[in-house]
């Protein structure tokens, strides 16, 4: 694994308003880097299943996990599904909120969820 590269990620924690916590937001190179991995994680988890006709966490405890593997190198975070990683991304979301930090719920969102901060239009 090119771990030297994948170290030098400074991962921005944003706060999720569905995991109601702050998480390690992917930006947009970032994304680029786990979208496929996810692709391939969800790809194997498929495959398995088809295989040996099991759950969904059978599978996930049986499979290569590309996503959520690179994921615990990079954040620390052992996250076992990874479409929750593919909600994690800034890309998401929107502006940081200019009065209270956090992120907009969406990117077309024009009023912070938090603090009801109205963007000037
Ligand atoms: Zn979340
Ligand atoms: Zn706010």
């Amino acid at each position: 694994m090119s771990g030297a590269t994948f170290k030098e990620l400074n991962m921005e924690m944003h706060y999720c308003w569905r995991c109601k916590c702050d998480v390690p937001m992917l930006d947009d190179v970032e994304s680029d880097i786990f979208e496929p991995l996810i692709k391939q994680q969800l790809e194997n988890i498929k495959i398995y299943r088809a295989k040996h006709e099991c759950s969904i966490s059978e599978a996930i405890g049986k499979i290569d996990k590309p996503a959520t593997d690179k994921y615990l190198q990079i954040t620390g975070y052992q996250e076992n599904d990874c479409t929750e990683i593919a909600k994690h991304q800034l890309k998401k979301f929107g502006i940081q909120c200019p009065s209270c930090a956090r992120l907009l719920r969406t990117p077309n969102a024009t009023i912070c969820a938090e603090c009801f901060y109205s963007l000037p239009r």
